[in-house]
């Protein structure tokens, strides 16, 4: 049961059924907290709703649901021998708009029905953009997208098919943010509206439950704006406080690309908060962000886990996509690829033992990136 908003930086309290985006004291992002003790076991819908007592939507309709969520947790047994590693891979891949983005937008999008709320706003690398579009189509909400142009195509059309107002910017997604600033609708964007990391952080709760109610030893997250990884990381406490797990939390890594590293650059230097990243480029689009705004908070829950951050080159990514295809049958998306890649580099280094139970993100579908070459 939702009981209010807290600041993840000044712990200032917000009313949760009123409209809210950043804190008003500090404006840093908002997170939702429930009333635990008051908390049901899974349902047993095949979907995120399973885990509605830990989610923020008050009266969740059924028919609102494609189907995001309960996507499968699988064995790379080649990839693990060839690494020498023990990997498991959560496959994004398989969700409603081909990545999980669709997981916070259906959970975002039914949670601003549920307040109210006309139309929507956002910037975004296309994904984001893609799965809001489609879920605010679904509620009957109006929405505007804002994405560079360098943004897949596919992402793009996905946008425009859906009704939206689609408005194609040059640079990167900071500057999409000023293409939507003067938009008199809800701004949606990562970590300005607390809710859609509810919906990513669905992503913990089923690698726990998928594992029979245990933890791995470490989690490799592909961060952009990073509210996969603090959302896995929020699931994690609330299910220690729940007492479904107990004792050490997964280590959590941030992957992200040389072409745009700002938290690996940070959490190198020892730093609480990131700096932009100039003319940040990488194939892997989903994770082209100079200067998340939840960079606090993606580099506490590193630390806190023991954690760490790395980054590999675009050919890396480029070269483990291909090898993961040929070893496994999998066509990763190049964000997912980079996870394949931070394990090799970390087996490389000796951070990961052959030992640890790593489960990898992939967070999309490889054929939404027609466009990326191998
Ligand atoms: C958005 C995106 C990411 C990064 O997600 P964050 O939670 O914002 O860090 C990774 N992979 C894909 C495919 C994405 O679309
Ligand atoms: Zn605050």
């Amino acid at each position: 049961m939702l009981s209010h908003l807290e600041c993840a930086r000044c712990g200032r309290e917000h009313d949760a059924n009123a409209v809210q985006n950043l804190c008003h004291e500090c404006a840093s992002p908002l997170l939702a907290r429930y009333d635990l003790t008051r908390v049901g076991r899974p349902t047993d819908e095949n979907s995120l709703w399973r885990y509605r007592d830990v989610l923020p939507v008050r009266n969740p309709d059924p028919a609102f649901s494609l189907g995001e969520g309960m996507t499968p947790l699988v064995g790379l047994p080649a990839i693990s021998r060839h690494l020498d590693a023990t990997v498991l891979m959560k496959d994004e891949s398989l969700i409603p708009t081909g990545s999980f983005k669709a997981r916070g937008a259906a959970v975002g999008v039914a949670r601003a029905k549920e307040l109210g709320i006309e139309g929507i706003k956002m910037p975004t690398n296309g994904n984001a953009g893609a799965a809001w579009a489609l879920y605010a189509a679904r509620a009957g909400l109006r929405s505007v997208i804002a994405m560079p142009e360098d943004a897949p195509l596919i992402t793009r059309e996905e946008v425009e098919a859906s009704g939206a107002e689609l408005r194609i910017v040059p640079g990167t997604i900071a500057d999409a943010g000023k293409a939507v600033a003067d938009v008199d609708l809800f701004d949606a964007s990562t970590l300005r509206e607390p809710y859609r990391i509810e919906g990513k952080k669905t992503m913990g709760y089923e690698i726990v439950e998928q594992l029979g109610w245990r933890v791995p030893d470490v989690i490799i997250y592909p961060t952009g704006g990073g509210v996969g990884l603090i959302g896995i990381h929020k699931a994690l406490n609330e299910m220690l406080e729940l007492g479904w797990i107990t004792g050490k939390l997964p280590r959590l890594v941030a992957v992200q690309s040389t072409g745009c590293a700002p938290i690996v650059k940070a959490f190198d230097e020892g730093r609480a908060e990131s700096v932009f990243w100039d003319a940040a480029y990488t194939d892997a689009f989903g994770i082209n962000v100079p200067k998340p705004l939840g960079d606090f908070i993606i580099l506490q829950a590193i630390r806190e886990t023991n954690g760490t951050a790395i980054a590999v080159t675009d050919e890396q990514i480029a070269h483990d996509r291909a090898e993961t295809a040929r070893l496994e049958g999998v066509f990763l998306c190049p964000e997912g690829a980079a996870t394949i890649s931070a394990v090799r580099a970390l087996r490389a280094n000796g951070w990961l033992n052959a030992q640890d139970e790593v489960v990898v993100l992939n967070t999309g579908a490889g054929i939404k990136y027609p466009a990326v070459r191998l």
